[in-house]
């Protein structure tokens, strides 16, 4: 690999400045650098850089971008799914979903996971290893150039635990963020985890309004850590308190994503437990008014585990008891289901067929 050499599109303006100075350029040649690269242009291919400088990037540094593996597109709506290939040959999945607001890209941040969610494709072979923040911003740059549309939205929700890859995945937003670059702000961005505490109340202080997104799927610690590992380490409530304090110190609401598994967390005494529990926990007292919001994904069964989803009747039942009970619930629109594009399972699919 590159590991000796830097990695240029990891750089945030200020960085690169101060690497091309300490090559002896001019400060400008960041700027010009940073919104080439930031278009997907190579520094071997910019046309207003002399050959020295190229030659002294070269020896110094790299510039790469994921390629395309395979390309799924759906028939139904549109959405699109892409296996990118890193340079050292790992790979990962990324979709292009196609709504009114706006084209939103899913990313993925690590190679695997290490998380261990007993009905999730992407951890079934563990972590390999983290994306660094070009890897990331790589998908969405990559992406939009081959759709040719605009990118305006990104979902952290692709394979790994964006939290587990904490200090990658902040330079990643920031650089997005970048008006020479992607320029992609905070409020277009929601992050989901599966509950990492301590860094949840790190994100609170990074002065980075995202959108939180948390992976509950049930109302009950046993069932939570049958399900999910990490709530051995962090139970229910001391998700829901690190909640709270995200919430009071940036404002943002948060939204929960709840898997219907069935048979296991999707009856209506489950649905009332979770309306109890968010409000309780979220809304101590009448007048509080965080907003809470449940995304229900009936859950998408994946070859090696036996999990099958709840029934369409039993998701909608599911749904009014968290609206009787002052809950906003909305069942996840399926895009992409002609192209399996639910993540993790095209990248478990071309590991199987290379083995
Ligand atoms: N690690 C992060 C983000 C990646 S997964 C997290 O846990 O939030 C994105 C979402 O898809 C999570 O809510 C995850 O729990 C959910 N998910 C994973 N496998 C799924 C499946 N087979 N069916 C439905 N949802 C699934």
């Amino acid at each position: 690999m590159n590991s000796q050499k830097i990695d240029l599109l990891s750089l945030l303006p200020a960085e690169l400045e101060e690497f091309l100075i300490s090559l002896g350029e001019p400060k400008y040649r960041a700027k010009q650098l940073f919104t080439q690269m930031h278009r997907g242009v190579s520094p071997a291919d910019m046309t207003n850089i002399g050959k020295g400088t190229k030659q002294k990037l070269d020896e110094l540094a790299y510039y790469a971008l994921p390629s395309i593996r395979r390309k799924l597109v759906s028939a139904i709506d549109g959405t699109v799914k892409y296996l990118f290939e890193l340079s050292d040959g790992n790979s990962v999945e990324s979709v292009v979903m196609k709504y009114k607001h706006g084209n939103t890209i899913c990313v993925s941040s690590q190679v695997g996971c290490r998380m261990g969610c007993a009905f999730c494709a992407s951890t079934i072979g563990g972590k390999l290893r983290d994306l660094a923040p070009s890897e990331i911003l790589g998908q969405v740059l990559v992406a939009q150039n081959d759709t040719g549309e605009r990118i305006s939205n990104i979902v952290m929700m692709g394979i790994g635990e964006p939290l587990d890859n904490y200090k990658n995945v902040i330079k990643f937003l920031r650089l997005v963020g970048c008006e020479d670059g992607m320029n992609i702000g905070y409020r277009h961005i929601s992050l989901s985890t599966c509950g990492l505490v301590d860094k949840i109340d790190a994100l609170a202080k990074e002065d980075m309004p995202i959108t939180l997104s948390i992976s509950l799927h049930a109302s009950d610690d046993e069932t939570r850590s049958s399900i999910m590992p990490v709530n051995k380490r962090w139970n229910i409530a001391a998700l829901l308190d690190a909640c709270r304090r995200y919430y009071q110190s940036t404002g943002r609401r948060i939204s929960f994503e709840y898997t219907l598994i069935s048979g296991k967390n999707d009856s209506v005494a489950a649905a009332e437990r979770l309306a109890r529990l968010l409000n309780k926990a979220l809304r101590p007292s009448k007048s509080d008014s965080f907003p809470i919001h449940v995304n229900l994904i009936p859950v998408n069964p994946v070859a090696e585990t036996e999990f099958s989803a709840t029934g369409k009747q039993a998701v909608q039942k599911f749904a009014k008891t968290l609206e009787d009970n002052g809950i906003r619930a909305t069942v996840r629109r399926t895009l992409g289901a002609d192209i399996n594009a639910s993540c993790g399972q095209l990248r478990r699919e071309d590991e199987k067929n290379k083995s």
